[in-house]
């Protein structure tokens, strides 16, 4: 793996050269935020010819988008089983294609050519915390048949191969997916749409809007910008250009952190390359670098430094693999995910030339991606496909209660996934013994020669058994049992 996953330049951050907006300027589009979704609309658009500005207030890829695994998967948050009860199982479908076309996106950009460094590889298996046998069955059922992706379903045998621990049983094994270092993709994307004529500009904060004219005007601290189309790629961030839509987010940080080299042991635990998350959506890791671990997992509704969190990453690793013992984290990082009420991303046009595409939780990798290919065929060539999105209204998202109901619900979600989780080890071990003791039973048997009956040699016709006793005689004391026979 060719992958470095040292700390992110300075100068791939673009802190030496970050052009800011000194003066007025006019464009088709200007796209509020830098992140992934602002920047693959921007690629886009800029590709099929549209004059493009990014107007970013910190720089690129500062929040979520610069410090993210990596991992591209077809889907949304929402499971597939929600999202066709809720819209009926040929939008679904349609929705389901586009985030797939959305991974591909990022497939065909994210090569080595276009990105050095940035380290491809296939194949990420999800894997349950509880022995859910059946479900998986159907759910394979479903996404090979009815939505045409590739995925095969592991058994728990063939999951504790290549992952050596108790903890998870069986898998789902998507040999299409792939992961990329996430923190460079986003800066490879940002030279990607600047060869592609975007022009970016860092430093530079959207302090408010004006979106009622068809040509409409952006504010910024130190000059101004037309445009007709404004696209509000801001995450939680956006703050001012439209504070209600930000209401509409809930807030959720995730962090990260990558150990300290543990050579071959590493290998000897977890033999598998690519990502692996659990199905509960607790722990995402993989193998970076040759022999150090990736590991994603504690969350919280406000921010934090993610350095708090070393102890916590650490934690969980030994939890889930105890044999690699107290690993060193030599490196953490975090952001902020936006994440909404019904769990689909917010992407599609509030009033005319207006635009929003944000909501991307944990999975942004695909889904701001296609974001970007809908936004901006839309306003470049009519395609109106984002109305695919209108049921998922912009719902507000409980302001500060909404935070601590979401905590609340994280909270009771890891602890209820980590008791359903013992629960099924309880019973898989409950198993073993029952199978074990019958195992000795029958051992004793035959050595008692107590054991099934052969079938009687030919000619030697079989005893009668006697009839059972019924259960409450069979209960009386011996001594009365023979009173009654005198
Ligand atoms: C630890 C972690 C791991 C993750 N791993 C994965 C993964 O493996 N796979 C995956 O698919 N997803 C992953 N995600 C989720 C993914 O990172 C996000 O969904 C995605 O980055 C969101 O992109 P965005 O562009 O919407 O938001 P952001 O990254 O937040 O970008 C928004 C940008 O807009 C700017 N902005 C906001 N308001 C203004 C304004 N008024 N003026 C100017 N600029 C403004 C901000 O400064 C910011 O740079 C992970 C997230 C985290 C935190």
């Amino acid at each position: 793996m060719n992958e470095t996953f040292t700390s992110v330049s300075q100068e791939e951050a673009g802190f030496r050269d970050r052009a800011r907006l000194s003066f007025d300027l006019d464009a088709d589009i200007c796209v509020i935020g830098a992140g992934l979704a602002g920047l693959s609309i921007a690629l886009e658009a800029a590709r099929l010819g549209a004059s493009v500005a990014v107007l970013e207030g910190r720089h690129i890829g500062w929040n979520a988008s610069g410090n993210q695994l990596g991992t591209v998967m077809p889907g949304f948050a929402l499971p597939l089983t929600e999202l066709i009860e809720r819209i009926g199982f040929e939008d679904a479908r349609e929705l389901w294609t586009l985030s797939k076309q959305g991974a591909e996106f990022v497939r065909a950009n994210a090569t080595e050519a276009n990105m050095p460094g940035i380290g491809p590889s296939d194949g990420v298996l999800e894997v349950s915390n509880v022995d859910a046998g059946d479900r998986l069955i159907s759910r394979l059922q479903m996404l090979a048949g009815d939505f045409d992706t590739d995925v095969e379903g592991w058994q728990a045998d063939r999951v504790r191969e290549v992952l050596k621990t108790d903890r998870y049983f069986h898998g789902v094994y998507y040999p299409r997916a792939f992961q990329v270092d996430g923190r460079k993709y986003v800066h490879g994307l940002a030279a990607l749409a600047r060869r592609a004529g975007a022009r970016i500009f860092e430093d530079t904060p959207v302090v408010s809007i004006d979106h009622s004219g068809i040509r409409k005007r952006i504010v910024t601290p130190s000059a101004r910008l037309r445009a007709t189309h404004i696209v509000l790629a801001g995450n939680i961030h956006l703050g001012a250009p439209l504070r209600r839509l930000s209401e509409t987010l809930l807030p959720v940080w995730r962090y990260a952190g990558i150990t300290a080299p543990l050579g071959e042991r590493v290998h000897e635990v977890i033999a598998f390359k690519g990502s692996v998350m659990d199905s509960d959506g607790v722990d995402h890791f993989r193998i970076v670098d040759g022999d150090r671990l990736m590991w994603e997992s504690p969350e919280t509704t406000w921010a934090a430094r993610p350095q708090r969190f070393s102890g916590t990453v650490r934690r969980r690793v030994r939890s889930i693999f105890p044999q690699l013992g107290n690993v060193e984290i030599t490196e953490t990082f975090g952001g902020a995910t936006g994440q909404t009420v019904h769990g689909m991303p917010q992407i599609g046009q509030l009033r005319k030339g207006l635009w929003v595409a944000s909501g991307f939780g944990r999975q942004g990798m695909n889904t701001s991606a296609m974001a970007g290919q809908m936004i901006a065929r839309s306003i470049l060539l009519g395609d109106e496909r984002w109305r695919l999105f209108s049921p998922f209204e912009l719902v507000w998202a409980g302001g500060a209660t909404g935070r601590a109901a979401g905590q609340m619900v994280g909270i009771w979600g890891r602890a209820s996934s980590a008791a359903a989780g013992s629960l099924a080890r309880y019973r898989e071990r409950a198993r073993v013994k029952d199978r074990e003791r019958e195992a000795r039973l029958a051992e004793a048997n035959r050595a008692a020669g107590t054991g099934p009956r052969r079938p009687p040699p030919p000619g030697v016709r079989p005893r009668l058994a006697q009839p059972p006793k019924p259960a409450a005689e069979a209960l009386e004391p011996a001594s009365q049992d023979q009173g009654v026979s005198q």
